[in-house]
């Protein structure tokens, strides 16, 4: 109760007279003290809480000031007020200073006794009595998802059967008597018996001041208690003292398994201040936010932004006193996953049992939400300053968010990137290969893929890519979008390619070497589509090196090679085999094709002298044997070589015994 002590000015304004008495529960005083109300209110009509509050009415209360009187040991006995029926829009700070001056002076002059004095003997009675036998009940209210409606824990809230009834007060008015740590005890006591009744898959939260969290009997307490089930929650608006030493107790309850919540976040000075320094599993919102947050813009944001810091701390969100449909959608909103109140189910006792409530948020998209709101920071970090190329693509393949990396990778600006799908910059040949592996990730068959693809660059350039796509789902486990990790590997590849070059290239003549050939041939081979070989053998090759010297030679060699590429179809191969034997490997198998190819190669490559460096003018002359192997016809590689290489032997023993004839000497026998 508040008692008038005194008026002044028109004391018929209020109709109230010294030694009135009215409810505390309605005042204005309380709220200033708890925070509720702010000391000055130039308009109370502009005021949410003040204007609400029965009083503003019944009084026509138009503006207000209001200081905490204090008595000697520093509690608030009593208020200096200072009211108007008409509002007074320029109240200001000087005001405030005013009425404080005021109160320190009257302070100062009634030389004010302590608050406990204040009690009346009747209530201390009772306060006493309830405490020494234990006459009081612990009822819970249940914590529920606020879109599946799910209970996720339970509150315990103290009733008492004696003046000031409203737990908070009865347990200040305890403290005035030195009763408070264990009256507070005994409710921690009487929850914790009634745990095995409660349900067993969530929480429970029993509320709690920092200094009955340092000197609670925890062993005593605790003794048979599973303690993960436990959530200490710090119930205290005013500034703690000694952080540190509560920071101590609750690593030790900690330690045991019981978690921390702080209650009544954005309500007081201090609570702010108890999330920081505790760092919470759970963050209470407490219902002044809550209140109207469907149609303050300003409280829905605070919501948001508690929400947003909670998830950097690993705090979850429970916002306290949801009375509406409309505020338990904007709590959803918010990205606040958890709430409490009338709207969802009121407290009550244990033996009624805990259900789901009928009440759902509005399902938003809050896979997006969830997303953002949880893992946003942490990834955006990660995400600015990976020196990996990383993606947030849409399930339609759009980039919605892109790091510089891949910005550098890929040429492209963010707004330019921001308006393309990977569709449209993936290579043709490999995005059947991407939007399959995709499609698998939307059908729930895999959650991640990896794999080498082409994306085409800003500047038409083919970027090899090492990309790996994970899936991240959102709501109701649907996909929401990918994030993408991408690896520009085209460096590699290149060497790779140059490497691949290399082991199959002739180092002198730069053509296909022996190992080149064979792959071909194994290939043909595997493929039983048939091939033709052409032996080709430079006659009286050695006689060049030993008249003309190895240089010669050398240059000879690159002749040929040049020469017999140039002859050849684009998709026939000429290699070196060795020395100075050349393979043709065509398409090409009947007899004719081959003799005819055949011709066209020894005329392309005997066609002129071949002048080395030295000007030394060298006639070629090019035997060659071709043999083919047909489909169906069961022959190995090695035979068709085999088959080339003697037809070559036959061929130079041919032309020998043409030019014996030439130079009137006998032919060859055959
Ligand atoms: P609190 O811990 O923030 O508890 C929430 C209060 O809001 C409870 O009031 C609950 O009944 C009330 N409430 C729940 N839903 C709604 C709603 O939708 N609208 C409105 N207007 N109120 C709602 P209660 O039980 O009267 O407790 C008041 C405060 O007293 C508690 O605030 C807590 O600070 C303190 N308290 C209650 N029980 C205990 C206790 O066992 N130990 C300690 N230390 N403090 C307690
Ligand atoms: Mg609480
Ligand atoms: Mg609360």
């Amino acid at each position: 109760m508040q008692v008038v002590e005194a008026i002044d000015g028109d004391t018929d304004i209020l109709g109230w007279s010294p030694g009135d008495r009215s409810s505390l529960t309605g005042s204005y005083s309380v709220r200033v003290i708890d925070g509720r109300l702010p000391a000055v209110i130039p308009d109370t009509s502009a005021d949410k809480t003040a204007s609400v509050l029965p009083r503003t009415q019944k009084l026509g209360l138009g503006a207000y000031v209001g200081v905490p009187l204090l008595g000697a040991d520093g509690s608030t006995v009593g208020m200096v007020c200072a009211v108007s029926q008409q509002a007074k829009p320029h109240l200001a700070d000087v005001d405030l200073r005013i009425v404080n001056k005021m109160a320190e002076l009257i302070g100062a002059l009634l030389e004010l006794p302590a608050n406990s004095t204040n009690i009346h003997a009747e209530q201390r009675e009772g306060i006493r009595r309830v405490v020494a036998e234990r006459d009081f009940e612990v009822i819970f209210q249940a914590v529920h998802d606020v879109v599946s409606g799910k209970v996720v824990g339970v509150e315990a809230l103290a009733r008492f059967p004696c003046e000031p009834f409203r737990p908070d007060l009865v347990l200040g008015e305890a403290a005035l008597l030195g009763l408070d740590i264990e009256l507070e005890t005994a409710v921690v006591a009487r929850a914790l018996s009634l745990l095995p009744q409660l349900p067993k898959d969530g929480f429970v939260t029993v509320n709690i001041s920092p200094s009955a969290v340092l000197l609670a009997p925890w062993p005593e307490l605790l003794a048979g208690v599973d303690p993960s089930r436990l959530v200490l929650e710090i119930t205290e608006h005013d500034a703690v003292e000694n952080y540190d030493a509560l920071d101590e107790v609750l690593e030790a309850c900690r330690a045991r398994g019981m978690r921390v919540a702080v209650d009544d976040v954005g309500a007081g000075f201090s609570s702010f201040s108890h999330v920081l320094e505790l760092a919470p599993e759970f963050i209470k919102i407490d219902q002044s936010i809550t209140r109207n947050i469907d149609a303050d813009d300003a409280r829905r944001r605070l919501a948001q932004s508690i929400a947003e810091f909670a998830a950097q701390i690993g705090a979850t969100v429970i916002a306290e006193g949801v009375e509406s449909q409309g505020e338990l959608d904007a709590v959803c909103a918010a990205g606040i996953p958890w709430a409490q109140g009338y709207y969802l189910s009121r407290p009550h006792s244990h033996t009624h049992g805990f259900g789901a409530c009928g009440a759902l948020a509005e399902p938003v998209d809050q896979s997006f939400a969830d997303f953002d709101l949880l893992g946003e920071r942490r990834f955006e970090l990660a995400l600015t300053h990976s020196p990996i190329g990383m993606a947030i693509v849409g399930l339609d393949g759009s980039f919605q968010r892109t790091n510089r990396a891949l910005r550098t990778i890929l040429g492209y600006g963010r707004k330019a990137l921001a308006g393309l799908t990977f569709q449209e910059i993936t290579h043709p040949d490999d995005l059947d290969a991407d939007l399959a592996l995709l499609g698998e990730c939307l059908a729930g068959r895999r959650r991640s893929y990896r794999m080498d693809k082409r994306f085409i660059a800003a500047d038409g350039r083919i970027v090899w890519c090492d990309l790996t796509a994970v899936l991240v789902q959102g709501h109701r486990n649907q996909p929401h979008c990918f994030v993408s990790q991408i690896l520009d590997v085209t460096a590699d590849r290149m060497r790779e390619a140059e490497l691949a070059r290399q082991a199959t290239t002739d180092t002198l003549t730069k053509i296909a070497n022996r190992s080149a050939a064979w792959g071909q041939l194994e290939r043909l081979d595997a493929a039983d589509e048939g091939y033709g070989i052409l032996f080709c053998d430079i006659e009286q090759f050695k006689s060049v090196n030993d008249r003309c010297g190895h240089q010669a030679g050398d240059e000879l060699l690159i002749e040929v090679a040049g020469r017999l590429l140039a002859a050849i179809d684009g998709d026939d191969l000429v290699a070196r085999w060795g020395g100075d034997e050349f393979l043709v490997i065509t398409n090409t198998v009947d007899d004719p094709g081959l003799a005819h190819l055949t011709h066209r190669i020894t005329s392309q490559v005997q066609k002129t002298p071949i002048v080395v460096a030295d000007g030394t003018q060298i006639s070629i002359v090019l035997t060659i044997g071709s043999a083919a192997h047909r489909p169906g016809d069961g022959r190995s590689i090695d035979a068709i070589l085999d088959c080339a290489d003697q037809a070559m032997y036959k061929q130079r023993r041919f032309q020998a015994g043409v030019f014996r004839l030439a130079a009137g000497q006998p032919g060859p026998s055959s």
